[in-house]
């Protein structure tokens, strides 16, 4: 059996023999599984526990582990992750915004563009976090919006949502109207994050269904009124928050974001099968951290330049450009302050190619036709 072959039904069919020895019945039939996604070798599962029964967690945590384990090695499917995670039956929905718990299945099938005056979406993806994504998504909407288009951005990185800080709006509130949220305007741009919706420490419970509904809620019911492009900054890896944009919106093309090093290219390339496995068409790959110059001009590949463009290569993808190790862009990130990145002559020349290459893939693929609304290729 190929490893596609252990989907999500071989899965729920492992759980079946996971049984509650104090009322004889299985973790499906007594409604604990929440979610199970299935990709390319990746699984994830929510199970639904009570506070009460806490204790159990870790004990249930191996058994549901070995059960899967033991059913794909039966299948000879080989597991590449097995996250197992826990939510309480009620969990605290957001407290400034309504009905974030919005199932899977209700995205689904969802007709109709929802954002029908955004004119271009474009997604910031990466295979793990780290890489500087919130980083080129920040400076991408800012270096769009100073060559004259009305931009918005979309911080959807549930695991550790960071323009809050990279924009300088820690201690500003959201507004709403009605149903609808208003974005932040601020250098140029208009921004919506779910670092503001969401206690941060709760952040890492907003999986499976609540990522879906988070997502839906940040995305559609924000008043971004017309927009040129809306950047979403996407969660680092593959997962949730990304099949339902892809479900729910008409995304232009999704940029990856990657450094030098082998192990960092390994996780991009996940994250850009991901993308096309779920139709998004691929703008291409950035290199970030591609290189630090010294204050004496000397340059060091400290990570190895010119990796994330091979790996572009090798894909067929195309490449959008090096970022190098800027200490200017951590310190204008960590003030808020994104427009001075354009003080510095270099730097800015090197954020406006960016930002220039990916206008142009956009073209492109509005040109080819790639652009439609995809459909989906995995189990959700
Ligand atoms: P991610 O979104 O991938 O988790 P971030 O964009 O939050 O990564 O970047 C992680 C840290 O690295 C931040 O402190 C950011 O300011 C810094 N950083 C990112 N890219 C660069 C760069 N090219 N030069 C200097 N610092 C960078």
């Amino acid at each position: 059996m190929s490893p596609e072959a252990f989907d999500k039904s071989a899965v729920e069919k492992a759980l079946r023999a996971v049984v509650d020895p104090a009322t004889n019945k299985d973790v499906v039939t007594l409604g604990m599984v929440k979610h199970i996604a299935v990709f390319e070798g990746a699984i994830r599962i929510v199970l639904e526990l009570s506070p009460h029964a806490a204790s159990l967690q870790e004990q249930l945590r191996s058994t549901v582990d070995r059960a899967v384990r033991q059913a794909a090695a039966v299948a000879h499917a080989k597991i590449e992750t097995l996250e197992i995670d826990f939510v309480a039956p009620k969990v605290d929905a957001p407290t400034t915004a309504p009905a974030a718990a919005t199932s899977a299945a209700s995205i689904q099938g969802e007709a109709g563009n929802p954002l029908p005056n955004v004119k271009k979406i474009i997604a910031v993806g990466a295979g793990k976090g780290g890489v500087g994504k919130s980083t080129i998504a920040v400076n991408l909407a800012v270096g769009l919006a100073r060559m004259g288009h009305s931009v918005g951005l979309l911080d959807a990185d549930i695991y550790g949502p960071s323009t809050p800080t990279m924009l300088g709006m820690d201690d500003v509130g959201t507004k709403s109207k009605g149903q609808m949220l208003l974005p932040f305007e601020l250098h140029g741009i208009k921004a919506m994050t779910i670092g503001k919706l969401v206690d941060p420490d709760k952040a890492l419970v907003w999986r499976g269904p609540m990522a879906h509904g988070a997502f839906k809620q940040l995305a559609t019911q924000t008043e971004w009124g017309e927009l040129d492009y809306l950047i979403i900054d996407l969660p680092p890896g593959t997962g949730d928050v990304a099949l339902t944009m892809s479900q729910l919106l008409p995304v232009a093309g999704a940029v990856v974001v990657c450094t030098p090093q082998r192990v960092a290219q390994d996780d991009a390339r996940r994250a850009v099968r991901m993308f096309q496995n779920l139709g998004v068409e691929v703008l291409g790959v950035v290199e970030n951290m591609s290189f630090f110059t010294a204050p004496d001009g000397k340059e060091y590949d400290l990570f190895g330049r010119g990796g994330a463009e091979i790996m572009a290569q090798t894909m067929g993808l195309p490449f959008l450009g090096s970022i190098p190790i800027h200490i200017a862009l951590r310190e204008n990130s960590d003030s808020g302050k994104p427009l001075d990145n354009w003080k510095n002559p270099t730097m800015g020349a090197s954020l406006d190619a960016l930002c220039q290459r990916i206008e142009a893939q956009v073209k492109l693929a509005e040109m080819a036709g790639r652009t439609d609304r995809p459909t989906l290729t995995i189990s959700p």
